[in-house]
C-alpha cells in the first residue's frame, strides 16, 4: 500500500506539445483511481509519467513521502500492466512471471514459491511451462497480471489492460481485477475508455480533457451529475 501524490505535474513533449497541464491528484492507500476521457486527452501520458516511462516536465510525483521524479521505473516500486501484455515471447510463463524478481536478485527458492503462489491464485499453475503464443488472450492477460503481482509492488498501473479481449472475457477479467485489487489492497491507477469498466472498478474517477483534470469524484458523482 502507498499514497501517490501528483503536484502540478505537467508534460511538454519534445516537439513543444503540452499534453498535461499541471495536474494535482492524491491517491489514497489502497484506493483505485480510474483515468477516463476522450482519446488524446492525456491518460496514457499521465500514467507513463507515474510509471517513469515518460519524463516529468514540471511538478512533483511523490510516493509515500518520497519524491520519485528522478527515479528509474525499476526503482519506484510500481508495476504496470500493458494493453498488449508485453510478455517476453521467448520465455515460459514461469520465466515471464519471475523476470522482475530475478532482476532484483531474489533467491531461487523464494522465486519458485512466489511464482507458484501467484500462478495458483490466477489459475495458471498448469501453464507455467508454456510460451505466451501457446496461451489464450485471457491467459496472457493473467500472466501479465501475475508478473506485476509477484513483485508485491506498492502501486499497480493498468493501461487499458482489457481492450484486446472479447466482450465476455472482458467482463470476467474486470471482476477478477477488482477482487484481486481488494484482496491485495494495492493502490492502483487504471486507464480505460470503457465507461462500464470505469464505473465498476473505480473508487474515484478522474476525468481528463485536453490535458486538464475536468472532474474528480465517485462513479455516481461523475456519471449521475445533472
Ligand atoms: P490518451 O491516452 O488519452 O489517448 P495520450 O496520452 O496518448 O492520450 O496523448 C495525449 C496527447 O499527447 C495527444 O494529443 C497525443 O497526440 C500527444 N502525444 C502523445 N505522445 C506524443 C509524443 N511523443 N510527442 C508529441 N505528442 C505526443
Ligand atoms: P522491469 O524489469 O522493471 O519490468 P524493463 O525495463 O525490463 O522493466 O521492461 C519494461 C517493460 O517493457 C517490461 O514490463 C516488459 O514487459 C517490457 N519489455 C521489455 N523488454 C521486452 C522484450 N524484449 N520483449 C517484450 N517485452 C519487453
Amino acid at each position: 500500500m502507498a499514497t501517490v501524490t501528483l503536484e502540478q505535474m505537467a508534460k511538454t513533449y519534445p516537439n513543444g506539445f503540452k499534453a498535461i497541464h499541471g495536474v494535482d491528484l492524491s491517491v489514497k492507500d489502497g484506493e483505485m483511481i480510474v483515468l477516463v476521457g476522450p482519446s488524446g486527452c492525456g491518460k496514457s501520458t499521465l500514467l507513463r509519467m507515474i510509471a517513469g516511462l515518460e519524463a516529468i516536465s514540471s511538478g512533483q510525483l511523490v510516493i509515500d513521502d518520497k519524491k520519485v521524479n528522478d527515479l528509474e521505473p525499476g526503482e519506484r516500486d510500481i508495476a504496470m500492466v500493458f494493453q498488449n501484455y508485453a510478455l517476453y515471447p521467448h520465455m515460459s510463463v514461469f520465466d515471464n512471471m519471475a523476470y522482475g524478481l530475478k532482476n532484483r536478485g531474489t533467491p531461487k527458492a523464494t522465486i519458485q514459491q512466489l511464482v507458484t503462489e501467484v500462478a495458483t491464485m490466477l489459475e495458471l499453475e498448469h501453464l507455467l511451462d508454456r510460451r505466451p503464443n501457446q496461451l489464450s488472450g485471457g491467459q496472457r492477460q493473467r500472466v501479465a497480471m501475475g508478473r506485476a503481482i509477484v513483485r508485491r509492488p506498492k502501486v499497480f498501473l493498468f493501461d487499458e489492460p482489457l481492450s484486446n479481449l472479447d466482450a465476455k472475457l472482458r467482463v470476467q477479467m474486470r471482476l477478477e481485477i477488482k477482487s484481486l485489487q481488494r484482496k491485495l489492497n494495492t493502490t492502483a491507477v487504471y486507464v480505460t475508455h470503457d465507461q462500464v469498466e470505469a464505473m465498476t472498478l473505480a473508487d474515484r474517477l478522474v476525468v481528463l480533457n485536453g490535458g486538464n483534470v475536468e472532474q474528480i469524484g465517485t462513479p455516481l458523482d461523475v456519471y449521475d451529475a445533472p
